[in-house]
């Protein structure tokens, strides 16, 4: 346990949704019963990160409205120059690595445990590590024992989009707190603040699946406007009977075929629900009236869900399942569940 002697509650300017994540939150720092390792799981870009290091801030903080946000101690934990602050991300490979267990390399799990076995600057240590359910189980492992025996005062914050891949051994010495996705009005008003303005906020906010970090991406022009073309060409080819008009256009680097799926298919099921109703929400070239063209759709988008990886040509499989969408078998796929589709 940390002991909290000048904390208050912690501070959640800016922060949108999670009320109760939150109030369990302040309710373990207002009795200064707050665990060493916490385990915070859900979908990416909906404010895990953030919250994590708000909590990690209220530590150090020196003003008594902790944390305020303002004072030296709270801008370095959050410009990532707090020495005591310790991070660790995924790398290129999506993972956090396990670490030469003479030489660890920089950023990964033995590093810091290594590094935990010196003295800190302040008397503690925070540390959030962003992925620990990329780890393997060995570096899971390793990490286990400094989980069972933080350094005194240290917060460990673990963040994972599933705990399914986190070792029950961690699990079970961890405080687990599961986020959900934000509200459509939470992103909204996150993009508000965030001062983003673009064509068809409307569209994007309904898009993002509640992850501020899909709207975000959203917001960018590029992206938004490769996403519409998509679109609209598929609305086009299904509506006219697998006809296809024109080429597609090519992605932008920055958008990868999950990506895009992910955000199409978003689209399709908000139209299926009735949730877009006119063109001034959306596109005029997006808009199909025609419930059985949109599942039609969803069924081709479901069976590139099950046989995309990022080296296939999204253009190619596209152009491929609209031309035998009407034969095609789906027992050949992962045997999506269409239950849901009313
Ligand atoms: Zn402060």
């Amino acid at each position: 346990m940390i002991s909290y002697t000048e904390q208050g509650l912690m501070n959640t300017a800016g922060i949108f949704g999670h009320s109760r994540q939150l109030k369990s939150l302040n309710s373990l720092i207002e009795k200064k019963m707050i665990p060493s390792s916490l385990l915070f799981t859900g979908a990416s870009g909906i404010g895990k990160k953030t919250i994590a290091k708000r909590v990690i801030a209220s530590l150090f903080c020196a003003e008594s409205n902790s944390p305020c946000l303002d004072c030296s101690n709270c801008s370095r934990v959050y410009s990532g120059t707090f020495p005591d602050l310790i991070e660790l991300e995924k790398d290129d490979k999506g993972k956090i690595p396990v670490g030469d267990r003479n030489k660890p390399e920089y950023g990964s799990v033995r590093w810091l445990i290594e590094k935990l076995n010196n003295s800190s600057v302040s008397g503690r240590y925070g540390v959030i590590i962003d992925g620990v359910d990329t780890i393997s189980e060995s570096g899971q492992n390793a990490l286990l024992k400094t989980i069972e025996e933080p350094p005194m005062g240290t917060c460990i914050i673990l963040i994972g989009e599933s705990k399914s891949r986190v070792l029950h051994t961690i699990l079970s010495r961890s405080l687990h707190l599961n986020f959900n996705p934000l509200s459509n009005d939470d992103v909204k008003e996150i993009l508000k603040e965030q001062d983003k303005d673009g064509q068809y906020k409307e569209l994007v906010m309904l898009i993002s699946g509640g992850s501020v970090e899909t709207a975000m991406k959203l917001m960018d022009e590029t992206v938004l406007n490769s996403v519409i073309e998509y679109a609209s060409w598929i609305s086009a080819a299904v509506q006219s009977g697998g006809e296809l008009s024109g080429d597609l256009p090519d992605l932008p680097k920055s958008l990868s075929n999950d990506f895009l799926l992910a955000v199409l298919m978003e689209f399709y099921l908000i139209m299926l629900s009735g949730k877009i109703l006119s063109g001034n929400e959306i596109p005029k070239s997006l808009l199909i009236k025609d419930k059985t063209a949109v599942k039609k759709i969803i069924k081709i988008l479901l069976a590139m869900r099950s046989g995309l990886d990022n080296n296939m040509n999204f253009k190619s499989m596209i152009k491929g399942l609209l031309y035998s969408c009407d034969q095609f078998d789906l027992s050949g796929f992962s045997k999506p569940d269409f239950t849901w589709i009313k």
